[in-house]
This record gives C-alpha cells, structure tokens and sequence, in this order.
C-alpha cells in the first residue's frame, strides 16, 4: 500500500567535483602572522536526503560502506587499499565516527570514453554486485586528478526530504597515458614504507609530516583521496572551478559582502601541488564538524560531535628552518652557464652555495657561488643560475644551506646532515652520437627518491 504523500516523483541527479593541481608559491609567508579564515562549505546537495549511503555524512551508524574496488589500483599503487580506509575515517575521526569499509577487489574493464556515471554503475555492479561506490581510473581532462560523481534516484518523504531509491557513486582517479608525463605514486612507493589502514590515519591525525614531491607532475594518491572523501562526505571545493564557479553551498559556506563564496587556500578541500601535508588542515576540521552539527542533515544515529577544532592536535612543521633542500636537476644553457634546479621549503633569511667536485679531484671546493634569500622560499623549481663554469671540467655539484651571515670557506661545521642537499653527477659529453644518457634521465632518477619530511 502507498502513504499518501509518498511517491511524489523520481528524478536523477548528478554532480561533479574533481581535484585540481596548483602553481606553487614562490616566496609563500608562514610567518606569526598567517591568518585561518574558516571559509569551509558544505555541498549544497547534502542536506535533501533521508538517511543513505549517498554521502558519508548521512549513513546510518553502524552500516558498512561498500567499495568496488579496481584491481589495476590495488596493483599500481602499493597501499592503495589501506589508504582509502585512512581517508574516508580521519574525515569520521573528528567527529567522534568510525565507518566500517567492505571493500570488493575486481577486474574492473576500463572506461568507454564519454562514460557517464550510471555507464560504470550498470559495467561494475555486473562485476562486483551492488556496490556504494566504485573506484577506477579515467584518462583525466584538464589538470584534473581525481573525481567523485553520483546519481540519485528519489522519492519524496513525508517531510520533504529525498527518500534514496537507488544511486550510483563512482570515484575515478586520473589515469594519464605515458606521453603526458604525470602520474600518481602512493604513500608507500613516496615513503618506502608499508604501512597499515590504522597506521596511516595514525599518521593523517598527527597532522605533523608532510611529502615532498619535486618531480615534475608527481603526485601523491593520499592527499587525492583524502580530499575526494572529503565530497563523498559532504565538502565542497576550496579553490575555484572552471568558469570561477563554486560547488559550495552558500547557506552553508562563508560569503563575502557581495555575494560570493569565499574559498580557503589552506586545506585539503583546496587544489593539490607538491608539497603534501598529510591529514586534514584547519579548515576541513571546522568543516566537517559543522556539517556533522548542522540539524537539517539526515538523521543517522550518530551523536552530535563532542569536539571543536582546538581539542584536537595542533598542526606542526619540521623543526628547524629547513623542510625540504634537494637538487632536483641541471642544465646547462652554454658551454659555460650552468643553472641548477632546486625544489626548496625553507623558512627566514639564509643563503645557498652551490658547491662543485671537480673532474679528477676527489675533494669538493672550498667555496661556492652563492645565494641570498631574504624571506623564505616555497618552490619546487627554484633556478639558481650560475656563470663562468667550464662543462668539460665539472663532475658533481651539491647544495649547501648556510646562515645569512654566512661568508668565506665552507667549513665541517656547515656540513650537517640537514644543511647538505642530495648530490648530482655532470654527465659528460657524449664521446659518440649514441649515447643515450642524458641530464633529463639524472634528474627522473633523483626524482624517484621523494622523502617523508
Ligand atoms: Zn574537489
């Protein structure tokens, strides 16, 4: 027998979020005096629904979440697996939630191009049985890393509220093809370090370390996945989507006076680059704890939160004013102009020699070119570019952190293990056409060795 109001219409509904990459900053200030606007916001279709596995912030206690899985994921991205479970619960974490994973391993068949989500939905749930969320890769359009879209199909309740009859909910990470030169790498190929489900939210909830990637267009699987749960649990964008639109809900995000939403650089809602800080920033806390408060979310058996934002642990950086120092690659613009390239983080005033090993010698150089900088630097291509050397007689160069002060000879003292960057061989001229050795195959393999900072 049908209630009165109940079946009022079925309609289906599709959004779109997807990760951007950034620019980095050149000269970022992280100084005392960085202000934390909480310009969170709330996707605008999370408050229509009756309780369902359509957002993670609207399933029921105690009901597990289902995830399809797509073995090529699992393969490519050792840890993969472990990371997801950290993802969708350090969101869960802050607001006192623990959400059970089934997860599903399959073959999954790549995507047609021009897929649309209820496509992968009727290709995988045939595969893997009825599913919440199906996860696979896609050749990516734009800068685009990752992506999360649903499809809902709905009733109306007796209260207005959209009573879920059936969804689809894929999230698709970007799978480019060789030529185009970006690719994933996950926490444990970044880090050198298996790790387990609980290990790693351990390491999202200490909000302490952040990864270092200065390869050109590396990126890390964990930062992706943290900030497309973060849409599955509710969140909207905090960096401006094509065309300068929001997906954020403006009842429930921060408005400047004329009307538009504010975004907050500073979180893992916002746009991905090469430094990965891992766990949720500031902002993404205060967010999903307002979601979890707010009354006209669907009911799911939870308790409201008992914690704000400051009783939890405080973010923290490496001690020391360096965070990251590492040649990345060379090159030289003429026989006697060379230009080192650097990926540096590194706080207050202080200057940057460049210290050579000449061919047949074994000893390094007592003195360098070098380089002032007065106010911190954020980059990971930092060209630092020198003149008068002779290519022929360069064998290995190395960079050296010094205190602004710093002037004459480079002595033991100034060699710590933290003020001493990797060092790079000089390839020599090729003696015959064929050889294939070049600088760009140096720099690929320094590349490889992105360090948990
Ligand atoms: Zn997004």
């Amino acid at each position: 027998m049908l209630k009165k109001f109940l079946i009022l219409s079925t309609a289906s509904l599709i959004s779109v979020s997807c990760i951007e990459t950034q620019q980095d900053h050149l000269s970022q200030n992280e100084g005392p005096n960085e202000a934390i606007l909480s310009n969170f916001g709330h996707l605008e279709s999370v408050s229509k629904y009756a309780s369902s596995p359509v957002f993670l912030s609207t399933l029921k206690k105690g009901q597990p979440y289902k995830i399809c899985l797509s073995e090529k994921l699992v393969k490519k991205y050792p840890g993969f697996k472990e990371e997801v479970e950290a993802a969708v619960n350090i969101w869960a974490f802050y607001i006192d939630r623990k959400i059970p994973l089934d997860f599903i391993v399959k073959k999954l068949p790549a995507p047609k191009s021009g897929w649309k989500v209820n496509d992968y939905a009727k290709a995988y749930k045939q595969i893997c049985g009825k599913s919440d969320l199906y996860m696979s890769e896609n050749v990516p359009s734009g800068t685009t890393l990752g992506y999360t879209q649903k499809s809902v199909q709905y009733r109306y309740g007796e209260n207005s509220e959209r009573v879920v009859t059936d969804f689809a909910r894929v999230l698709n990470l970007s799978n480019w093809p060789e030529q185009a030169g970006r690719r994933f790498i996950s926490l444990e190929q970044a880090t050198k370090k298996k790790r387990s489900a609980a290990e790693i939210l351990q390491l999202l909830k200490s909000r302490n370390k952040t990864v270092y990637l200065p390869g050109p267009s590396t990126f890390l699987t964990t930062t992706t996945l943290v900030h497309e749960f973060g849409h599955v649990w509710g969140m909207c964008d905090q960096y401006p989507l094509d065309g300068n639109r929001s997906n954020c809900d403006p009842h429930n995000s921060t408005m400047s006076l004329d009307g538009h939403v504010m975004l907050e650089e500073d979180a893992v809602m916002s746009s991905a680059g090469w430094k990965n800080k891992l766990g949720l920033h500031d902002d993404d806390i205060d967010g999903i704890i307002g979601l979890a408060h707010r009354g006209d979310i669907a009911k799911t058996g939870w308790d409201y939160p008992s914690k704000s934002l400051y009783d939890f642990t405080e973010r923290s950086e490496e001690k020391g004013p360096i965070r990251f120092l590492k040649l990345v690659d060379y090159e030289f613009t003429s026989d006697s102009e060379l230009t080192a390239i650097s990926a540096m983080d590194i706080t207050g005033a202080f200057k940057i020699i460049v210290q050579k090993k000449l061919v047949g010698s074994k000893e390094w150089e007592k003195r360098g070119v070098t380089y002032l900088f007065s106010n911190g630097v954020s980059t990971r291509r930092m060209k630092l570019r020198m003149k008068g050397i002779d290519k022929n007689k360069l064998k290995a160069i190395r960079l050296i952190y010094v205190d602004r002060r710093h002037h004459g000879e480079i002595n033991k003292s100034d060699l710590t293990a933290t003020n001493v960057s990797n060092i790079i061989e000089i390839k020599q001229a090729p003696a015959t056409a064929n050889n294939t050795t070049t600088p760009a195959a140096v720099a690929a393999e320094a590349n490889s060795n992105a360090s948990l900072q």
